[in-house]
């Protein structure tokens, strides 16, 4: 068994110990809202947005962004589990920021092991084949945080399966404060129509 999983099941075991009456909660989120945010290992919504268990959905993918998935998980959060209000929180410092779909493709194509970054970016050091699949993934890069958080509020708002009653906010965490920035053209390209 590998370090991680002998800590992750050590941690669970406590977890589990003093789990309570969580046992008891209700399948839909008892506060009705939802978070699209990034899956980056900084950001803690739990903790940035003060949920706990079964308070809310939380969708997250690299870079929180609104793919077809994302938005799958979010008519089904309303349609299903009545949530009625969305935040989209993207970050400052989002490893989304570093590439784009060409830099992605190529370094995919070079070789399957993990690439590394240094000032002048991405390269693949690695050995054996790649494969040219990456060419048909969008892999959703942001470059500009302001910009993607509209772009994912508008795809969203526009989208034809999306209700006009529910509101959807655009947020930035700040990794370097912990605070949540509102995107203000996000929130209001969001609001109820
Ligand atoms: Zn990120």
């Amino acid at each position: 068994m590998s370090k991680v999983v002998k800590e992750v099941l050590a941690a669970n075991q406590g977890y589990a110990a003093s789990f309570g009456d969580k046992g008891k909660l209700p399948m839909p989120p008892g506060r009705h809202f939802a978070i699209l945010t990034c899956m980056d290992a900084r950001l803690d919504p739990a903790k940035y947005a003060g949920l706990a268990e079964g308070d809310a959905h939380v969708v997250r993918n690299a870079g929180g962004r609104a793919s077809d998935d994302a938005i799958r998980s979010l008519i089904i959060s309303y349609k299903l589990l009545g949530t009625r209000e969305w935040f989209v929180v993207h970050h400052t410092d989002c490893g989304m920021e570093t590439f784009s779909d060409e830099v992605m493709r190529k370094l995919l194509r070079s070789s399957l092991e993990a690439a590394s970054i240094d000032a002048s970016g991405w390269h693949d050091t690695g050995s054996g084949d790649g494969s040219a699949e990456g060419e048909h993934i969008s892999w959703l890069t942001i470059p500009n945080q302001e910009q993607s958080v509209l772009e994912d509020v508008l795809r969203i708002r526009h989208h034809p399966l999306v209700p006009g009653t529910i509101p959807i906010y655009g947020y930035i965490y700040d990794v370097k404060s912990g605070k949540l920035i509102e995107v203000p053209k996000a929130t209001e390209a969001g609001r109820v129509r």
